[in-house]
């Protein structure tokens, strides 16, 4: 959550100059560090045994500066993270942890499948938490690159994590920008809302699946959660329905929407009694259009992101047997599951490519790879996987 990449989708100018870790400079600013942790509450026997040799990881530093190549479809976002592995998923965790759901939900009023589906989308159910030993990493943009007061505050927040004992610093791993655990908590998040649900009188957000799950419906619940209302719901617009100017903050009266022509997307009518709600339309008005209430809004503080926002929304409506959207997304070449992104690189394995594990996640050297074969078939080489691709290299 609140992975500074995030913000920086669309940021032109960057210094892209890879820099280099020079040890020297580093301990200086680690040295110049210790007064303000200490007025931060990192007491200095904390700082000095959590710090004591720390290198710097300049690798960091580039993710921070990385500008990506192309920005992502929003169907192929989806793709990946809402496909048909990730829901089953799902519901096997919503049974294997049906009590703690409910004792969640009667405390913090955020359902299950909610509660879930955030956890599939943040860390794939506890299977993917990053590799970053946060210290070293935070450490390292507290000193260097763009963001360095951000960084220090989450420096501190870290430090301060370990000196409560709630993680074990071998432990403390996650993203490169600082998220970790089940739920992908920033330290300073961590602070603010995690929760010991089963009483151990620790916060552990890596190895307690009850304290992570009870953590992430707190976020919700203090981010305006409201029990027992949808996020929202795909509708159906009429026929060339302005939708400029329209989106998830512009709320409306349900009862407005209803004057104006729009239905559910099954032709039934707007719930009157459901709150105001945005128009979102993420691919445009031919694409799959949303009414989004309140509790979208609560999503999107964990990632400010509405592609992320759906995802979520999405998952969750899908755990509980709901289908896929109704509107096809305006492409002829639709996004790959992380299956068929297997399969995909299994076909550009089988041709030679050097591009290493079939992981499901296309990856530089994947995409590589991808255009030289678009290259070959005649279509435009734009390192983007897709099922026309796919399709174009299974066997006959
Ligand atoms: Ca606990």
């Amino acid at each position: 959550m609140m992975r500074p990449t995030r913000l920086l989708l669309g940021a032109l100018l960057l210094a892209a100059a890879s820099a280099q870790a020079q040890p020297a400079e580093f301990a200086a600013c680690l040295s110049g560090l210790r007064a303000p942790a200490r007025a931060a509450g990192v007491q200095d026997a904390s700082f000095e045994r959590f710090t004591q040799g720390l290198q710097p990881d300049m690798s960091v530093v580039d993710k921070l500066n990385v500008q990506p190549e192309f920005s992502t479809p929003i169907w192929d976002y989806l793709a990946g993270l809402v496909d048909d592995e990730r829901i089953a998923e799902g519901r096997a965790q919503l049974q294997r942890h049906a009590d703690t759901l409910a004792r969640v939900q009667q405390r913090f009023g955020v359902d299950p499948a909610t509660v879930v589906a955030v956890w599939g989308v943040e860390s794939n159910f506890g299977q993917s938490f990053g590799k970053y030993p946060l210290v070293q990493a935070l450490g390292t943009l507290a000193c260097n690159g763009r963001r360095q007061a951000y960084f220090r505050t989450e420096f501190f927040s870290a430090l301060r994590i370990l000196q409560a004992g709630h993680v074990a610093p071998e432990r403390l791993v996650g993203s490169w920008a600082g998220a970790f655990g089940h739920t992908q908590f920033m330290p300073s998040t961590f602070e603010r809302l995690a929760v010991d649900f089963d009483g151990d009188g620790r916060r552990d957000l890596m190895d307690n699946t009850a304290d992570a799950l009870a953590s992430t419906a707190n976020f919700l619940a203090r981010a305006g959660w409201q029990d027992g209302q949808p996020w929202g719901f795909e509708v159906k617009l009429p026929a060339g329905f302005p939708t400029s100017g329209e989106g998830r903050r512009t709320k409306r009266a349900m009862g407005e929407w209803t004057r104006r022509g729009l239905l559910r997307v099954d032709g039934s009518p707007l719930p009157a009694e459901a709150g105001p709600a945005g128009l979102m339309t993420p691919a445009g008005a031919t694409g799959p259009a949303f009414l989004v209430l309140r509790n979208f809004d609560a999503i999107y503080s964990y990632n400010a992101a509405e592609s992320y926002g759906l995802a979520i929304a999405h998952l969750a409506d899908r755990l509980r047997g709901g289908g896929p959207f109704v509107t096809p997304w305006p492409t002829d070449d639709p996004g790959l599951s992380r299956a068929q992104r297997r399969e995909l690189q299994g076909l550009l394995l089988l041709r030679g490519h050097d591009i290493g594990e079939a992981d499901g996640m296309l990856g530089e050297k994947s995409r590589a790879a991808i255009r030289v074969e678009q290259a070959r078939l005649g279509q435009p080489a734009t390192g983007r996987g897709g099922l026309l691709l796919l399709k174009a290299l299974q066997p006959r």
